[in-house]
């Protein structure tokens, strides 16, 4: 995880971004409940203003017929307040929510469009955290922000304007501190700000962690890893407690120093004011009225220098979220992508090269899968077979070399395009936490007679009448309800469907018992049918009928040819096959017994650096 980047926008541009994109599109609802706020806000003045007729004309005055009218405004002044509130809220609660539910979507589609690189720079845990703890961390203080702010700043003006209309003096002494608060707040917001950035990079690592935890809990428990883990766990909770502590009580001392400041000023005006009174140039009235106005105003003034410190966690929370968004996004479609080929097409990879940092993965490759043909990739683990796949798809773009389809550019065509050429079918086959239905036609319109061919023809059908709700049944959290080999078939199944003129095997079948090995073979050999299909063999026996095989050795092609052909040459296919299926176990015990003794195995054509290879393919 690379971005603790404090600093590396300012608050202007967090602003900037979240209004024009975000914000100033509601600027009608704004208006309105900007005028409530007016009204909200303006209410508390109102208040503090009838202190002075409530005392001069009706406690002091004994005027009676005023408690009406002064009644009758005061009421009517709470009810305004009370309508008004709950107006502003709604519309900006309502602002808030839409504001935050945009941004997540864009995360999303933007998080989307990254390549692998950056998915494996930025793990899941971490994502989900950014989209949904950032978010949410931005929505509560947008709240606050919105919902409070507006009004209190609207009451503080109309509560001055009282006080400062009784007398301007006492108002200035009342106030003459706020300056001396300026550093001290500055310094406090800059260390909220710090603190709350920690806790969010914290809270992403805590997700990270549990996320990497949950996918790990079969192997968590087989090493007896539980203790460790909640260790590891715990031990990151507390620092992020400590950092949401401190943001916390950083955010808190900005009011408390108002509060401080107010005590000072009080004293000062009953001291300077109070012999005003006495000496009768003042009102009993216009003392309470003023003090009201100003004992009211620190309760805005205080919540408003809160809404600095929140500001501040909202914006370590953005900073991180606009980091994410404005990375670029490396493996884009072009600006005028080529048309998509129409014929069944012939992909070619010419002198490619592929490094991952210093790691030198595909070091000159070229092949070629004639059009509607099967073209199998075999050899050793780490050979760089997915990686042929990943590029076809660009998941990952090579550094140098020519990857084609039917001549054209993988480069130069659409992404969405190229991806609908092809049809993935892996050992990890994907599904989502949906039914069976939605996992085989993700969510396109198909007709009941092409679903039930292709159920049939991936022998989905055989295992249906076997669930509860045959399609409709729920294939749990990424097909956990499913066997392996019925996950696969509903993969099968899936790429039948999509119809596309390409087909990217990468063979699992050695991980499925011998019966389900047996249909998902059946059901892949149809899907083969009619496309160009490239198939990585784990199983050689598997891909003896393929029309021709491409024997991968670090990085290359180093033979190609169909099966009988590459058997003939003796070369490493033949040792390969041989060591798979016939002497298998008879050449690796000798192998195995030659290295212990230090002697030349008796085993032709195999060099003992072959033989580990070969040891660590059958591994694999
Ligand atoms: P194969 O499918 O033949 O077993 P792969 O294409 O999966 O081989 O991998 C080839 C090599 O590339 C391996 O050494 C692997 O560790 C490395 N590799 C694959 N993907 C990445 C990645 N995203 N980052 C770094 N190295 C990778």
């Amino acid at each position: 995880m690379t971005d603790t980047v404090t600093g590396k926008y300012t608050t202007k541009d967090l602003f900037v971004w979240v209004w024009t994109e975000y914000i100033r599109q509601h600027w009608p609802w704004l208006a309105v409940a900007f005028l409530l706020m007016t009204i909200e806000g303006g209410a508390l003045g109102a208040l503090s203003y009838m202190v002075q007729p409530m005392f001069d004309q009706i406690f002091v005055g004994g005027d009676v017929d005023a408690i009406w009218h002064v009644g009758a405004v005061i009421v009517t002044i709470f009810v305004a307040r009370a309508v008004a509130g709950v107006g502003q809220n709604w519309i900006m609660t309502r602002v808030a929510l839409r504001t935050t539910a945009h941004l997540r979507r864009d995360m999303l589609g933007r998080l989307m469009q990254q390549d692998g690189a950056f998915h494996q720079d930025h793990p899941p845990g971490y994502l989900i955290q950014r989209v949904q703890g950032d978010v949410n961390a931005v929505n509560d203080v947008w709240r606050i922000l919105l919902t409070g702010a507006g009004r209190d700043l609207f009451s503080l003006v109309a509560l001055l304007a009282v006080a400062i209309s009784v007398d301007w003096r006492w108002a200035m002494i009342m106030l003459i501190g706020v300056p001396l608060l300026f550093l001290p707040v500055t310094l406090l917001q800059r260390y909220v700000r710090l603190q709350a950035g920690v806790a969010r990079d914290l809270g992403a690592a805590l997700s990270t962690r549990l996320d990497e935890i949950f996918h790990g809990v079969v192997p968590i428990k087989l090493n007896s890893l539980e203790s460790y883990q909640k260790m590891k766990f715990w031990t990151r909770q507390i620092a992020f407690n400590r950092a949401q502590l401190r943001a916390s009580v950083g955010t808190a001392t900005i009011p408390a120093m108002i509060d401080m400041l107010a005590g000072v000023g009080f004293v000062a005006v009953l001291a300077y004011g109070g012999s005003e009174i006495i000496s009768g140039e003042k009102t009993l009235g216009q003392f309470m009225s003023f003090f009201t106005a100003i004992g009211i105003a620190f309760e805005p003034m205080r919540r408003l220098a809160a809404v600095l410190g929140n500001w501040q966690i909202a914006a370590a929370a953005l900073e991180r979220l606009k980091e994410l968004m404005d990375k670029p996004i490396k493996l884009a479609s072009p600006d005028s992508p080529a048309a998509s080929p129409q014929d069944l097409p012939e992909v070619a990879l010419k002198d490619v090269r592929l490094s991952y940092g210093d790691a030198e993965v595909l070091r000159g490759l070229s092949l070629t899968a004639q059009a509607g043909q099967t073209t199998a990739l075999v050899g050793p683990s780490g050979a760089g077979k997915s990686t042929v796949f990943n590029i076809l798809t660009r998941l990952v773009d090579p550094q140098e070399g020519g990857v084609t389809v039917n001549g054209t550019p993988v480069r130069d065509l659409d992404l969405v395009d190229l991806r609908q050429l092809f049809s993935v079918v892996t050992q990890d086959a994907l599904l989502f936490d949906e039914t069976l239905r939605e996992n085989i036609t993700l969510g396109r319109e198909v007709e009941d007679a092409t679903l039930q061919a292709a159920l049939d023809a991936a022998h989905v059908s055989d295992f249906l009448p076997k669930l509860d709700h045959g399609l409709d049944t729920p294939v749990g959290p990424r097909g956990s309800a499913l066997s392996g080999g019925q996950r696969q078939r509903v993969v099968i199944a899936r790429a039948l469907l999509r119809d596309t003129p390409i087909l990217l095997l990468d063979e699992a079948t050695s991980a499925l018992d011998a019966h389900s090995e047996k249909t998902v073979q059946a059901a892949l050999d149809k899907l083969a049918g009619g496309r160009t299909t490239l198939v990585i063999a784990h199983r050689l026996s598997t891909i003896r009928n393929a029309d021709k095989i491409v024997v991968m050795d670090r990085g290359q092609a180093v033979d190609e040819g169909t099966h009988e052909e590459l058997l003939a040459r003796e070369g490493l296919y033949a040792d390969l096959y041989r060591l798979q299926f016939k002497e298998g176990k008879d050449v690796v015990d000798r192998a195995g017994q030659a290295a212990l003794s230090n002697q030349r195995p008796d085993v032709p054509a195999a060099s003992p650096r072959l033989i580990d290879r070969l040891f660590g393919w059958l591994r694999a």
